[in-house]
């Protein structure tokens, strides 16, 4: 068997997963009314700006490290996941208490073992979630969405001998009040970024507050990102959070959107500038490569216009069946293609390369128009040119050698034993 069909959804997993996903969509279409936009114009708005900072990436990189060094933020340039994690852990050194927001770009480098004597805390509640049960992300906006309230209570109860009430509001207020103690205690913070600006800007949205919290309060602040987050100017940045918020939760907007320029300060003693007010010291920028520029060569940039809300998963029939199964680092289509790049192209088979339908409801609802469907046809020829292909493909090709047709042995009468379909 070469594609891996496992379950990953009970059944009433599989029937709320679509109830959330209708209510989402209702929810997307008042939103892009709520701001005036009509889905298809704003959707090229968004697939410009992504592919024009593409197509001047290394420009635009150029830029954006002169002016954030220069605003006093500290950039580094991580050409794969072994680099990025020799830079956080020097970054690191000497402290003990890291708190961690949502950055997907860190789940790229994470490695078990890496920061385990870090006391790494989760402070995302969805993350935070999963981690105490030991369960793989589900979705990469709402990670702990196979899990129910009941669950969750009971393993706070056994892990913290602490009782909660079995709801969405129980859960959150227990994981209010234990993260906040963990991040005043915090020594450095881990985030990612929506967006960074060639003129010198972090940007980052978020609901839980947890974000702010987490790149503010410690002393340090690392950001990890994707060299393809950089765009021109905060014109673009604020059009990318708002395209995020609309398709990632269906709101207008998020409750909170960080723009971060340098590290705190403060002029108000004799007017001279002293760093580190009452945000954070030193604010450190991982660009990371792993696999982008490999993506670029080979003619996916498309890839990079992503935004990492989600939209794409929530209508795929692969990731309806087999949830966390589908993909790699990231999941569904978008994580296969990135795996071939940033891992091996083995990595992108056995992430389910073949499970694809190609039935575009991904393009569809993606609000960075990424032809996610062309992209993965163009995999499968790259991984059938290497030998990767399914044992079904490599059946049906011997049978059109022997037989002439991809079934085998046709015989008057008889429907053929195996029936394949491309
Ligand atoms: S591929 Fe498109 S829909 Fe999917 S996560 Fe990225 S931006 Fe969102």
């Amino acid at each position: 068997m070469t594609i891996n069909r496992q379950s990953f959804w009970d059944q009433d997993t599989k029937t709320g997963l679509w109830r959330i996903v209708l209510e989402y969509q209702d929810k997307r279409s008042k939103a892009l009314d709520k701001n005036n936009l009509k889905e298809e114009s704003f959707r090229e708005e968004i697939y410009q700006v992504k592919s024009q900072a593409l197509a001047q990436i290394d420009q635009l990189k150029k830029q954006a490290v002169v002016n954030l060094e220069a605003n006093g933020i500290r950039v580094f340039e991580a050409k794969d996941d072994n680099q990025a994690r020799k830079i956080i852990e020097k970054l690191l050194e000497g402290k003990k208490r890291i708190i961690k927001a949502k950055t997907n770009a860190f789940g790229e480098i994470d490695q078990k073992g890496f920061l385990s004597d870090k006391n790494l805390q989760e402070t995302d509640l969805g993350d935070f979630v999963i981690s105490l049960l030991g369960e793989p992300e589900a979705h990469p906006v709402l990670p702990a969405l196979h899990l129910s309230p009941a669950k969750i209570a009971q393993a706070i109860e056994k892990k913290y001998q602490k009782k909660v009430a079995p709801t969405a509001k129980g859960v959150a207020e227990f994981a209010r009040g234990y993260l906040r103690k963990k991040i005043n205690q915090a020594q450095a913070g881990i985030t990612g970024a929506n967006a960074i600006t060639a003129d010198g800007k972090i940007v980052v949205l978020e609901n839980e507050g947890n974000i702010s919290l987490v790149s503010r309060l410690p002393q340090t602040h690392i950001v990890v990102a994707g060299f393809e987050k950089i765009v021109p100017s905060l014109k673009e940045a604020l059009m990318v959070v708002q395209a995020s918020a609309i398709w990632g939760t269906g709101q207008d907007w998020p409750a909170y959107v960080s723009i971060i320029a340098s590290p705190s300060k403060t002029a108000d003693i004799a007017n001279e500038t002293v760093i580190g007010a009452q945000g954070a010291k030193e604010v450190n920028l991982i660009l990371l490569d792993n696999g982008r520029s490999r993506l670029i060569e080979a003619g996916f940039s498309e890839l990079l216009h992503c935004l990492n809300c989600g939209a794409c998963l929530n209508f795929c029939p692969v990731y309806h069946q087999i949830g966390s199964h589908y993909g790699d680092k990231y999941l569904g289509s978008r994580g296969v293609v990135f795996a071939a790049f940033s891992a091996s192209f083995k990595k992108a088979k056995s992430a389910n390369c073949f499970a694809c339908t190609l039935c575009s409801a991904c393009l569809e609802n993606c609000p960075a128009k990424i032809d996610l469907p062309e992209l993965m046809r163009k995999l499968r020829t790259l991984l059938e040119k290497e030998g990767l292909q399914t044992r079904e493909n490599e059946k049906m090709i011997a049978n059109i050698r022997q037989f002439g047709n991809p079934f085998g042995k046709i015989e008057a009468g008889k429907i053929p034993k195996e029936l394949y379909c491309c």
